[in-house]
C-alpha cells in the first residue's frame, strides 16, 4: 500500500488565533497543527492545508453512464468510475459509507496517476471518467488533474457530487468538468441539518451556478426516504424550484432508498412513491423526470416533451428504443432533446467491469484488446 501523500492546496487561510481555515466547503474546518478536517482527507501540515489522497483510489469499475445517473449525456456509453475516501457530509443514509466514512488507509489500495487513469479509460473505450464513489469536492485538485489528462485523450469528465462547496473552488473545479449529477438530498434546511450534517442553501447555489454560468451538463438526483423527505409538499416545492430556477430541461431523478448505514430502521422506498414524485415534477414543468433504483421502464425512459414520442427507452441500463437524430432531435417531430449527444448511442449495456489499473500502466491509449465500446 502506498504511503499517504501531502499534496499542496490553495483554498485556505490563516486565522488570527493561529488556526488554518479550509475554504473548500461550507464546513469551514478550523485546524490546529496535525488536525484533519471533517472529510478526513484534507489536513493541516505546518501552516497550510494538504490533500492526503492525491493519486490514490479506492477502486475502479466500468459502468453504464446511466448508472451515475446521467440519462442525457452520451447515452449507452461506458464510464470509468472511481473514488478515493472520505466525505464532507455525514448523511445517515449513506449508501457508500464504507468509502465515505473510511479512514483512507483502509481503502486506498490503488496508486492512480492522472495519466494512467486517462490512458485506461481510453484503452477501454470509455467516453468519460466519473468521480463518483465519494465526493470530488474533497479531492478537487486530483479530480482536476485527472480531468485535464482525460481531455488530452478525448475522454470527458463527470462529477457525481452533493454540491456542498464554496464559490471559488466550485468555479475552479467545474471549469474542468463536462457533466455533473448533483444530489439534492431534500428541500428543507432541517433535513439537511438533521440527516446530512449540512445546509440546503449552498447546494441550491451550486445548482444555480452550474445551470446558468457554466456549459456543464447538469442532472439532479433526489433520493426519497419514506416518511423523511417524501411528502407531496416537499417534492412539489423541490421540483417547482428546479423548473423555475434552473429551467425545464434539467433532468430530475427520483431514486429509491435502501436501508443502510445509520438508517437501517427505515423501510425501502415503494416504487409508487417514485412514480408519484415523477408525476408531481412533470406537472410542475420538469420535462425529464425519472424514477431510479427500481424496475420501471416507463419511469426510466425519455419522452419528447413536445409530441410525447419515446426518444430513449430504458429497461434498467439497457437502451430499448432510440428515436433521436444524430443531432439529438426527436425523430418524429424534430424538437431538440436537451443533453449532450454524439451520433448513435453506445452499446455498453448493463455491464459492470471491475478494473485493475496496474494492468494498464504501460498501455498506449486505444491499443488494448479489452476495448469494449
Ligand atoms: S473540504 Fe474537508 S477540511 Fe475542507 S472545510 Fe470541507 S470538510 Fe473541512
Amino acid at each position: 500500500m502506498p504511503p499517504p501523500v501531502a499534496f499542496p492546496t490553495r483554498h485556505w487561510h490563516l486565522l488570527e488565533d493561529g488556526r488554518v481555515q479550509c475554504d473548500v466547503c461550507p464546513r469551514a474546518c478550523k485546524l490546529h497543527e496535525g488536525q484533519r478536517g471533517l472529510c478526513f482527507v484534507r489536513a493541516r501540515q505546518g501552516d497550510e492545508i494538504v490533500l492526503t489522497t492525491y493519486g490514490r483510489s479506492s477502486g475502479f469499475c466500468v459502468d453504464p453512464i446511466e448508472k451515475k445517473p446521467l440519462n442525457h449525456f452520451l447515452p449507452g456509453t461506458a464510464v470509468l468510475s472511481f473514488g478515493t475516501a472520505g466525505c464532507n457530509l455525514a448523511c445517515r443514509f449513506c449508501q457508500n459509507w464504507d468509502i465515505s466514512k473510511s479512514r483512507e488507509i483502509d481503502t486506498l489500495g490503488d496508486a492512480a496517476a492522472p495519466e494512467t487513469i486517462a490512458r485506461t479509460a481510453s484503452s477501454l473505450g470509455c467516453r468519460s471518467v466519473a468521480f463518483t464513489y465519494n465526493d470530488p469536492v474533497i479531492f478537487m485538485e486530483y479530480a482536476i488533474d485527472v480531468a485535464q489528462a482525460c481531455h488530452e485523450v478525448g475522454v470527458r469528465a463527470v462529477a457525481v457530487t452533493a454540491g456542498y462547496m464554496c464559490a471559488e473552488p466550485l468555479a475552479e473545479l467545474y471549469a474542468h468538468m463536462d457533466a455533473a449529477n448533483v444530489d439534492l438530498k431534500g428541500f428543507t434546511d432541517d433535513f439537511y441539518h438533521r440527516v446530512c450534517g449540512g445546509h440546503l442553501q449552498p447546494v441550491l447555489e451550486t445548482l444555480e451556478y452550474l445551470a446558468h454560468e457554466t456549459p456543464v451538463w447538469l442532472e439532479i438526483t433526489n433520493l426519497l426516504i419514506p416518511g423523511v423527505n417524501d411528502s407531496d409538499d416537499e417534492i412539489d416545492a423541490l421540483s417547482r424550484w428546479v423548473a423555475e430556477r434552473l429551467g425545464p430541461d434539467v433532468p430530475l431523478h427520483f431514486t429509491a432508498f435502501h436501508p443502510d448505514w445509520k438508517m437501517l430502521d427505515h423501510p425501502p422506498t415503494p416504487p409508487a412513491t417514485l412514480t408519484r414524485a415523477r408525476r408531481i415534477a412533470l406537472a410542475n414543468g420538469v420535462r425529464y423526470a425519472y424514477t431510479g433504483n427500481v424496475h420501471d421502464e416507463e419511469g426510466g425512459s425519455t419522452l419528447c416533451h413536445a409530441c410525447g414520442e419515446r426518444l430513449i427507452g430504458r429497461d434498467w441500463y439497457v437502451l430499448t428504443d432510440w428515436n433521436l437524430t444524430p443531432e439529438g432531435n426527436c425523430a418524429a417531430c424534430g424538437t431538440p432533446c436537451a443533453g449532450r449527444f454524439a451520433g448513435p448511442p453506445g452499446t455498453w449495456g448493463p455491464r459492470r467491469l471491475p478494473v485493475r489499473l496496474r494492468d494498464f500502466a504501460a498501455t498506449p491509449a486505444g491499443s488494448s484488446a479489452l476495448r469494449v465500446v
